[in-house]
C-alpha cells in the first residue's frame, strides 16, 4: 500500500483512501463509488474511527446467523473490492459461505474485474456473472443476481448496500446483514443485522467471531442471534455520533 506512515494518527483513513483511489485506477470501484466511500469517512470520524460495543454485539450476531445458515452468502461491490478483498475471502472460508459480485453500476468489465481481483486474493469461485436470478421489485439492471448464489441464499452480507436494493432484499424473507457507517442510512435499517462499522474493521471481526463461535452447539448460536436488537443497536450508534463517547451509556 501506499507510503503512509503506520504511525499517523490516521493512518487508517488514509490507508483507506489510497485503496479506494487504486480501486477506480484499476477499474474496480466506480466514480460514485468514491462519493460513497465520503459520506462513509464522515460517519466514521463522527463514530470516533472505532468499533462500538453494539457494533462488536452486532457482528458477533453476523458471525452466528452465518454459521446457522444453510447457503450464507457475501455479496461483494467495487468498493467492497478495493478495501477488503483478502478479507472477505477470508470470512467465506471461515463461514463456509459463496462470494458474489453484486454490483449498482453494473458493467460486465467490471464484474469482471472485480472477480478476477478476489481470484487473485484466493477465492476459488466467484458468482454473479451468470445474472440468471432477479429480485423482484427492482428495475432490471439492479435486479439480478446469481438463481444459485443470492437467489438461493438464506442469509446474505450486503455490506455498502444502496436502500432499494436492501430493502428489495429483506422483503424476500433472507436473513440480512448489512455493514454501513451510517445508522440513518435506510440500508442500515432494513436489515436484520445493521453492522454500523467501516468494513475495513467489520469483515475481519465477523471473522475473528465466526471462528470463536466455530465450535458452539446450535442453541449458543441461537441465542447469540435471538440477543441481539437491532433498533437498539441503530440507537446506541446514534447516540454515540450526537454524545460522543461511548455508546453503552444510556
Ligand atoms: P440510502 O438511505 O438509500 O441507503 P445512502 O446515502 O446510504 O442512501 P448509499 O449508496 O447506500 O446511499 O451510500 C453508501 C453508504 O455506504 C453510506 O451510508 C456510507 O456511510 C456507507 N459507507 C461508505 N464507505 C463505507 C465503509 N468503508 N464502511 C462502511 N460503510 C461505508
Ligand atoms: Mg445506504
Amino acid at each position: 500500500d501506499a507510503d503512509i506512515p503506520e504511525s499517523h494518527p490516521r493512518y487508517e483513513s488514509l490507508l483507506t483512501r489510497h485503496r479506494i483511489e487504486a480501486g477506480v485506477e484499476k477499474g474496480i470501484t466506480s466514480r460514485q463509488g468514491l462519493i460513497a466511500q465520503g459520506r462513509g469517512e464522515a460517519f466514521d470520524y463522527l463514530l470516533g474511527e472505532r468499533t462500538l460495543p453494539s457494533a462488536d454485539a452486532a457482528e458477533r450476531a453476523a458471525a452466528a446467523h452465518l454459521l446457522l445458515a444453510d447457503h450464507p452468502v457475501l455479496s461483494v461491490n467495487g468498493n467492497v473490492a478495493a478495501l477488503v478483498p483478502g478479507e472477505v475471502v477470508d470470512l467465506a472460508e471461515a463461514t463456509a459461505a459463496d462470494i458474489e459480485v453484486n454490483l449498482f453500476n453494473r458493467t460486465d468489465e467490471r464484474m469482471e474485474r472485480i472477480a478476477d481481483h478476489l481470484r487473485d486474493h484466493g477465492a476459488s469461485e466467484v458468482k454473479g456473472l451468470t445474472a440468471d436470478g432477479r429480485i423482484p421489485g427492482l428495475d432490471h439492471e439492479r435486479a439480478k443476481v446469481d438463481a444459485d448464489g443470492i437467489g438461493d441464499a438464506d442469509v446474505v452480507v450486503v455490506p455498502l448496500e444502496d436502500g432499494d436494493r436492501a430493502e428489495a432484499l429483506g422483503e424476500l424473507g433472507k436473513v440480512e446483514v448489512v455493514i454501513d457507517l451510517n445508522p440513518m442510512s435506510r440500508s442500515a435499517r432494513a436489515a436484520d443485522v445493521p453492522i454500523v462499522d467501516n468494513v475495513i474493521r467489520a469483515v475481519p471481526a465477523i471473522a475473528e467471531h465466526a471462528r470463536d463461535l466455530a465450535d458452539a452447539d446450535r442453541e449458543t448460536l441461537e441465542s447469540a442471534v435471538a440477543e441481539f436488537d437491532a433498533d437498539e443497536a441503530l440507537a446506541a450508534a446514534e447516540r454515540a455520533i450526537r454524545e460522543g463517547g461511548d455508546d453503552d451509556e444510556t
